[in-house]
């Protein structure tokens, strides 16, 4: 399969926000003119010498605040890119951004490279809850933002988190009112996780933050899906919701098991049935690209089980769910011979549902997806 997605990780941010264990530097733009030609680098070490460019139907930027670059640097990233890929004419082409420093310069500037969708790390419209998350926002920036973008990308896609320290089910109700008020296109949420190696991490070891419990995170995501859904965004993952046609289509390349390209420190590509995951220390990746060596930090081949296991839980994380016709033409695996013994536990727990056709997670099976999937990784 040829691919026609591609991934890049722009590893600049202001700060780091406490819980975040993203490959990323901050207060290094020093670093972006060297990132810049890394790229130019890296983009000859993996796709050779130039020949004719390659069609994409979605591109990703990704971060880190790719929005963090200025015009000029976003011009400069999009130009090197593009000397070896074209964009179909209906491509989607995302950008993720931050409501702080988002101005009318980089919004046009986007337009006019024809990103075509935004993806803003919102979080929250709590101010309490920003400064715990660390974010250098508040909630009026996010709706000078949204204002600003609507004339230019009108399509944007709003990320929320949920289960941060000291919120309650009414301040994330609101959040969740105002956030539906702005009307984006689509809506990400996330329960808040504690990293190793973050400053949350370290703080919840010491006691100076404390954790939300099960309960109210998982009422915090039950408000999500009802809120949403009576809003008319249709779940289609467990983490995505959407207006009907605007479900994120590189996120379904990567769920679908299609292959991908990915440039960047810690970006991880998926070609030819190799994941190769980039060095994710950005000195190293510039340094290894600078000598001429490869920037992958370390690969894997997947075994054809392996793989297909792999391919069932990102399957499953979706609301619609896996065929068994296609998953067994797809990959030479039965679903039902992969999730072995849990399939009839699950069933019979009320956390899967087999209708012959396709086997999918029940609406209460999503509140403990992930915990459900890790037991089809498990071969005994
Ligand atoms: S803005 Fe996003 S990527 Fe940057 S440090 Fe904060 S959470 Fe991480």
């Amino acid at each position: 399969m040829i691919p026609r997605s591609c991934y890049v990780h722009v590893p600049f941010c202001v700060h780091r926000c406490g819980y975040c264990d993203f490959t990323l530097v901050a207060g290094r733009d020093d670093l972006i003119g060297p990132y810049l030609e890394g790229i130019e680098r890296e983009l000859h070490f993996v796709l050779g010498e130039p020949a004719d460019r390659l069609e994409l139907d979605t591109f990703y930027w990704g971060g880190g605040t790719p929005s963090y670059l200025d015009p000029d640097q976003l011009r400069q990233l999009n130009q090197t890119l593009l000397s070896r890929f074209t964009l179909a004419a209906d491509a989607e082409f995302t950008v993720e951004a931050n409501p702080h420093g988002l101005d009318e310069s980089r919004i046009q500037t986007l337009a006019d490279l024809g990103c075509n969708r935004i993806s803003l790390g919102v979080q929250s419209f709590d101010a309490d809850v920003l400064k715990t998350l660390e974010r250098d926002h508040s909630p009026e920036d996010i709706q000078t933002v949204v204002e600003r973008l609507r004339s230019r990308i009108d399509n944007f896609s709003i990320d929320l988190i949920f289960g941060v320290p000291g919120q309650t089910l009414d301040s994330y109700r609101t959040t969740l009112d105002r956030a539906i008020d702005l009307a984006p296109r689509h809506l990400s949420t996330y329960g808040l996780t504690f990293e190793k190696g973050t400053t949350f991490w370290s703080r919840r070891e010491h006691g100076s933050l404390k954790q939300v419990d099960e309960e109210l995170e998982r009422d915090l995501y039950a408000l999500t899906i009802e809120r949403l859904e009576a809003a008319g965004y249709r779940q289609y993952e467990v983490s995505s919701f959407a207006q009907p046609g605007f479900e994120s289509r590189h996120n379904q390349v990567y769920w679908s098991g299609k292959p991908y390209h990915a440039f960047g420190p810690g970006a991880s590509r998926y070609l030819n049935g190799r994941r190769d995951n980039n060095h994710r220390s950005l000195f190293t990746w510039l340094k290894r690209l600078q000598d001429g060596t490869s920037p992958v930090g370390e690969s894997e081949t997947l075994s054809p089980e392996d793989r297909a296991r792999e391919l069932l839980i990102l399957g499953l994380r979706q609301i619609k769910g896996v065929s068994h016709a296609e998953f067994e033409e797809l990959t030479g695996f039965a679903p039902k011979t992969l999730m072995g013994k849990y399939f009839s536990t699950h069933r019979d727990n009320g956390l899967i549902e087999d209708d012959g056709h396709d086997v999918r997670i029940t609406p209460a099976g999503r509140f403990i997806a992930d915990s459900i999937v890790v037991d089809y990784l498990r071969t005994d």
